[in-house]
């Protein structure tokens, strides 16, 4: 890639340079599955599973087919049926709300913050039934979400606690690894999350040996062993290829993850500095973002990615209608029962975000959004 001249174009997430820097090792590990040619459940997934369970201190990680799969094997390995409840967020990716509708269950939804995005903790006491059977918080923009206080009012109620940790793979919070901090963590190997592959994957985390058990039978069909079905499962595998991306991926993670807080901080600090007003996510000080998104939050956003677009600044909205609010949805719960998640879902505006987004093309954008939203307001 040649360096930025100011009217290089900027990617969102630049994919291109990560592969770059990493192009002789993801390579050689495809070309090893192309050889050795155990396309499905070939070595590297266990390799994977290893190693990221070791990286996020979990006793168990169960590779699957993509973050969703990784949600929906999680709710039928604890035996989530039709009329059950699961209390969530609906401001998120539809995919956390879906597998609890995709099996007959109701989603129950709890607002957000105003400054971090996440599920207010302490709104969840009063949303538990007799049909609560799990509690299910994302953890959005790559900070974690209050999962102390999830897991106190959880264990209250013998409550089971999911961690929609789709973005938050590699954020740690008060020294532990996001994917680790609940009953399950599950997390996406999607192209632009923190840790990509090539194509669909994703992950289950536990320290329980049954769910572990469940999860990796349910992924292949409900197999104890070949042609026994001792329970109703999907075909939920992650592709030994795309596991081979993953361990490519690894081996300068580490690295990402600070030059993402890095970058984090320095996005927040020059637009403190700007004198512009403009809001950014607050990150709680007993956590580290890995910020799978810089989110700022912006009066008449649409005209604020217009002019950002014309300045050659791709941007993009997570997420502009809560899901209580789509039509699909609708019918479960009230419409305007979440009013803060109504409120940032109309100012959110995510800002081109990756490890390898240079300083320069940093101060571009922020100096681009301090002069479209300047504009915007004489
Ligand atoms: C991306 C995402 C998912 C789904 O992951 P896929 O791998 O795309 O299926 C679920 N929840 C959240 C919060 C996400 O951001």
């Amino acid at each position: 890639m040649t360096s930025a001249s100011p009217s290089a174009p900027i990617e969102f997430i630049n994919l291109k340079a990560q592969y770059a820097a990493l192009r002789d090792s993801i390579n050689a590990r495809l070309q090893k599955v192309l050889d050795h040619g155990q396309y499905i459940l070939g070595p590297e997934v266990a390799e994977m599973e290893q190693k990221l369970a070791a990286f996020t201190g979990a006793r168990h990680c169960v590779s699957v087919a993509s973050g969703t799969e990784a949600l929906l094997i999680s709710l039928m390995a604890l035996g989530l049926k039709a009329g059950d409840e699961v209390i969530t967020t609906p401001f998120t990716f539809a995919a956390t709300v879906e597998v609890i509708a995709l099996l007959g269950a109701k989603p129950v939804f709890v607002d957000v913050e105003t400054d971090t995005c996440n599920m207010r903790a302490a709104q969840i006491a009063a949303k538990i039934t007799e049909r609560t059977r799990a509690i299910m918080p994302v953890s959005l923009y790559g900070q974690c979400a209050d999962m102390d206080e999830i897991n106190a009012v959880a264990s209250a109620h013998g409550l089971p606690v999911i961690e929609d940790a789709a973005q938050s793979f590699g954020a740690s919070y008060k020294g532990r690894k996001s994917c680790a901090l609940s009953t399950i963590g599950c997390t996406s190997f999607f192209p632009s999350k923190p840790l990509g592959c090539y194509g669909d994957g994703g992950a289950i985390f536990t320290n329980d040996d049954a769910i572990a058990l469940a999860c990796r039978e349910i992924r292949v069909h409900g197999q104890s062993k070949r042609y026994t079905h001792t329970r109703i499962g999907v075909g939920g595998r992650m592709d030994t290829l795309q596991c081979a991306v993953v361990l490519g991926k690894l081996e300068r993670f580490d690295w990402e993850i600070a030059r993402r807080a890095e970058l984090g901080a320095r996005y927040t600090k020059l637009l403190a500095e700007s004198g512009s007003g403009i809001a950014t996510t607050a990150i709680r000080p007993d956590r580290d973002c890995v910020w799978a998104q810089f989110t700022v939050f912006v009066e008449q956003r649409d005209a604020v990615q217009d002019g950002l677009k014309q300045r050659g600044i791709p941007t993009a909205v997570h997420y502009p209608i809560p899901l209580n609010q789509q039509p699909a949805y609708a019918a479960l719960c009230c419409p305007d029962c979440c009013p803060d998640s109504n409120h940032v879902a109309a100012r959110v505006l995510s800002l081109p975000m990756s490890p390898d987004l240079t300083y320069a093309e940093q101060d571009r954008i922020v100096a681009a959004l301090v002069e479209v939203v300047g504009a915007l307001r004489a």
